[in-house]
């Protein structure tokens, strides 16, 4: 047996609502521009032809309810309020009847941005890491199991930041759907139980400065909170 020269890390353990059992996040995948007012607020336009994404480091989560230092190397980080889905199965070259099977549960995410960084990357033609893979930038709140959510609909998504609203919208605004998304996604990845997918942002996102308190929420899922301190 061979045993690591420094300590194992370990994976993340989602607290799943009502539960003392925990999911433990190893991947984390975010859909780009899936609600049309967003896409235009970037200056672009959604792409009906295939979803498409980045990734964050299972490294980059943050419980929600945090409070946690404003981000070195920026001064535009930015909230972005989205629905998180979980894996419960494994899903490869899937159809949409595999997707939705494979659904374990929904959480309020927020994926937080080094919108400046973001800016870099397309600037440059280079990727957008620095930007989205910011520690303590994937803040998940609670699980809540597929079976007790039910449906995906026009659920209210929305997100205030010290109090007052900055993003508001219905799940029914996202241009592909849940079962779409992990389709697709499927075509690419051996997709399984410990797969986070976060489903892309409403309109309306902006900037957080240190002091501010970032709260949002789905209707039917556990709400999520972040609190930002001053850089180290
Ligand atoms: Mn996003």
């Amino acid at each position: 047996m061979s045993a690591s020269v420094f300590p194992a890390k370990s994976l993340p353990e989602l607290p799943i609502s009502g539960s003392t059992s925990t999911y433990q996040v190893a991947r984390i995948f975010c859909v780009g521009r899936n609600y049309v007012a967003h896409a235009k607020e970037m200056g672009g336009e959604v792409d009906r032809e295939a979803p498409w994404y980045f990734t964050k480091s299972a490294f980059a989560y943050c419980p929600s309810g945090s409070t946690v230092p404003y981000p070195p190397g920026t001064s535009n980080y930015h909230h972005e309020m989205e629905l998180a889905v979980a894996l419960g199965a494994p899903v490869f070259k899937g159809d949409e009847d595999d997707a939705k099977a494979a659904v374990f549960g929904y959480a309020c995410a927020l994926d937080m941005t080094r919108r400046d960084r973001q800016q870099d990357g397309k600037d440059h033609r280079r990727p957008w890491s620095l930007g989205k893979d910011v520690e303590n930038s994937a803040v998940l709140a609670p699980l809540t199991r597929a079976e007790d959510f039910g449906k995906i609909g026009d659920q209210r998504i929305h997100l205030q930041v010290n109090g007052e609203t900055r993003q508001e919208a219905t799940l029914a605004d996202m241009v592909w759907r849940v079962e779409e998304i992990i389709s697709h996604l499927s075509r690419y990845y051996h997709l399984s139980p410990g797969d986070v997918i976060l489903t892309g942002t409403p309109a309306g996102v902006g900037p957080v400065v240190a002091g501010d308190v970032i709260t949002g929420g789905i209707a039917g899922l556990d709400p999520i909170a972040l609190s930002l301190t001053d850089p180290e």
